[in-house]
């Protein structure tokens, strides 16, 4: 998943020296014995098989994906295993032993891509074509780059004689996408793969940048939890010819819809949002600094507050959201149908009472024959430390490749399965190593999803450096 995310709060940078440690960290002179690391065009070559391979999900056939990164892992002698728990349907599990004096690192990242509208595209989504300095495809950005570094950082440290505190987990999993039953899978059926691990790397935020230049390294340290609901109202059926008001479904659920188009959810500034507005302050106009300061305060002032409520992004942090986005009635404009009914995509801060939250929201909707129920399983948000061994290396990466960018912990609107991961007593990060502009990070879920060569590449350096200072 790509949403939106929101810098939260930046960390003071611990500048350390750089040079030194990028080459320590980098291992790039084989070990004793060891093989050499994976040369830049293997890596380029292995990205483009990867994007070749069509996972799109629906349905996913993910399983295809798994053989291929198993056969990789076979090859570099890394024990891996496949878990196909619906026919096509697969997670691939592999484990790289460290000496054990520290808690496992894992590495996570979703096989399956979403589909694509063909006729947008000026390139064909699986080709893994290369023009232009960049490599094209489904999932570049989501996230079969971020998957395959992963595994890159595995195998440079297996072909350089291992030797890390801790083990290193790959977990690849099937369906993100959609319904998440590869990662939900893992954690009903086989925690065990997994829970033993300190700290997990996963999608979500990556180093923003601005007009060419890098200015965050961006790290989901939350976010927020949707909680889906579907609103039905049934009511005498009959011809469209003879319209009546009494009882017609169509009439009551556009009723209900529309006092909860005007329902405002309270606004409240949870901690991470706080940061984030200080953070922000310096780089606003003087009054509105000042209000950034102390948004709590600032909200009372009306115009401020519209001026916030008026900012999808800035709204969505500072508040439970509500988005009415499915509606259906009759099959047929001649027929008023006996039930008609609505989907809302709601999304919850950390932090909340889903059950107080739909009582709410009954309350809003409350109309004769209408009814409300909730689709799918809610998982609470959670939130994992903004000071950790995992995020002091990030930071190093981030000191040593863009010292004039700040490490932000950030607040993702949308969905991860380090939600699913958390509650397992794994402390969850979301970071990819790419520098991109907003312009380009909107082509994951749109069209043309690429990514640069230049980004791959270091990419992959961060992340394999990033892996071993945390386990060193
Ligand atoms: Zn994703």
């Amino acid at each position: 998943m790509a949403e939106r995310r929101v810098a939260a709060a930046w960390v003071p940078a611990v500048i350390l020296a750089a040079a030194f440690l990028a080459l320590t960290l980098g291992a790039k002179a084989p070990a004793p014995g060891g093989k050499p690391p994976l040369q830049d065009d293997e890596i380029v070559a292995l990205l483009r098989d990867y994007l070749r391979i069509d996972t799109s999900n629906p349905p996913g056939n993910e399983l295809k994906a798994a053989h291929f990164l198993k056969e990789w892992f076979d090859r570099e002698g890394i024990a891996s295993e496949i878990f196909e728990f619906t026919p096509g349907r697969a997670d691939l599990v592999a484990r790289l032993k460290g000496n054990g004096t520290k808690r496992p690192l894992l590495l996570s990242n979703h096989m399956d891509v979403v589909n694509v509208e063909r006729p947008y595209w000026s390139v064909e989504p699986f080709s893994g074509i290369l023009k232009d300095g960049f490599i094209y495809g489904r999932g570049a950005l989501d996230m079969k780059t971020t998957g395959l570094l992963e595994a890159t950082a595995m195998v440079n440290v297996k072909r350089s004689g291992g030797g890390l505190s801790r083990d290193l987990i790959f977990l690849a999993t099937a369906d993100e996408e959609v319904g998440a039953i590869g990662a939900q899978w893992v954690v009903d059926q086989r925690p065990d793969l997994v829970k033993d691990a300190e700290f997990m790397l996963n999608e979500g935020g990556v180093i923003d940048a601005v007009d060419g230049k890098a200015r965050s390294y961006d790290v989901g340290v939350t976010e927020k939890c949707p909680m889906w609901i579907k609103i039905t109202a049934r009511g005498r059926p009959g011809h469209g010819s003879q319209p009546f008001a009494r009882d017609n479904a169509v009439l009551a659920l556009l009723r209900s819809l529309e006092r909860l188009s005007r329902y405002d959810t309270p606004m409240q500034v949870i901690p991470a949002a706080d940061a984030y507005f200080k953070a922000r302050a310096a780089s606003q106009p003087a009054g509105r600094a000042e209000k950034y300061r102390n948004v709590r305060e600032a909200l009372k002032d009306p115009e401020f507050r519209s001026s916030l409520e008026a900012d999808p992004l800035l709204n969505a942090i500072l508040r439970n959201t509500i988005a009415i986005t499915m509606l259906q009635g009759a099959p047929q404009t001649n027929i008023i149908p006996t039930a008609a009914e609505a989907r809302v995509d709601i999304r919850l801060l950390p932090g909340q009472d889903p059950a107080a939250f739909l009582a709410e929201i009954k309350k809003v909707v409350e109309e004769p024959g209408v009814t409300v129920e909730t689709v799918g399983t809610y998982v609470p948000a959670t939130a994992s430390p903004v000071e950790s061994d995992l995020m002091r290396a990030i930071e190093r990466a981030r000191a040593r490749h863009h010292p004039d960018t700040v490490l932000a912990p950030t607040i993702l609107t949308g969905w991860t399965e380090s939600a699913l991961m958390r509650p397992l007593g794994i402390q969850a990060y979301g970071f990819e190593p790419y520098v991109l502009e907003e312009s380009e990070q909107n082509r994951a879920h749109g069209n043309d999803e690429r990514i640069s060569v230049d980004n791959v590449l270091r990419g992959a350096r961060i992340m394999e450096e990033i892996v071993r200072d945390v386990s060193r």
